[in-house]
């Protein structure tokens, strides 16, 4: 069993010391299931710190109203971000749409492009990376800065999925509906596909591609 205390003690120490100091925070969710124990923590160390859903328009129905109940079970503040370019405009020159076409583009347009104005007005970032995810996100430290400044925070950065599954049962939380389908990781209805239990993390996006970040998570690189 985990003794989860000392990092719920470091996390909610964090977020008073940012906030003493009057630091604006904010903090992004896509909302699965790995996304519930950083939720959980927020309600109860920092209620106030709005959460930010980046609404591609691409989202499984499930992840909309999963979303929908977290908010109201957890009382969080969730602010949706949208894409500045509407999208019946996101095709290429064949019309195709772009995530068939160029999906770095379109993570780009609908992941990067809305967060920009959020990330221009606040000081710090929490956000729900771990480094067992993808090769990036095992570089990363707990607290970084961007190129603009911002400071990012990654409160489960070593935490395992095992623990994040610990710490969701002991707090008899809710797991994404899409879970028990053999959806391990949920993006994006067009670029997630169900993968076998055993398979990376995230292996089920953009499945066959190189890809393995939207760009959110790869500080610094913009549109393509
Ligand atoms: S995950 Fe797919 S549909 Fe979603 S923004 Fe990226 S390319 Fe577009």
């Amino acid at each position: 069993m985990t003794d989860f205390e000392p990092f719920l003690v470091d996390i909610s120490t964090r977020l008073k010391g940012y906030r003493d100091q009057g630091l604006r925070v904010f903090a992004t969710s896509s909302f699965q299931t790995q996304s519930v124990p950083l939720l959980h923590i927020l309600a109860t160390h920092a209620p106030d710190v709005p959460v930010v859903f980046l609404n591609t328009g691409y989202h499984f129905p499930e992840t909309l109203q999963f979303r929908r109940d977290l908010a109201s079970r957890l009382d969080l503040r969730v602010v949706d971000a949208f894409s500045p370019l509407p999208r019946i405009h996101q095709r290429a020159a064949d019309g195709q749409l772009l995530y068939l076409h160029d999906p770095d583009y379109c993570c780009y347009l609908n992941k990067v492009a809305p967060l920009e104005p959020v990330q221009a007005t606040h000081d710090v970032w929490v956000n729900g990376v771990r480094a067992t995810q993808t090769e990036n996100r095992g570089r990363m430290t707990e607290e970084s800065r961007t190129k603009t400044g911002l400071l990012r925070y990654h409160p489960l950065l070593r935490w395992t999925s095992a623990m994040v599954w610990e710490y969701r049962v002991r707090h008899d939380l809710p797991a994404h509906p899409l879970d028990d389908a053999g959806y391990v990781s949920v993006g994006c209805q067009p670029c997630t596909r169900q993968m076998d239990p055993d398979a990376a993390e995230r292996g089920g996006r953009w499945f066959g591609l190189k890809k393995t970040e939207c760009g959110l998570h790869l500080d610094g690189k913009g549109p393509p």
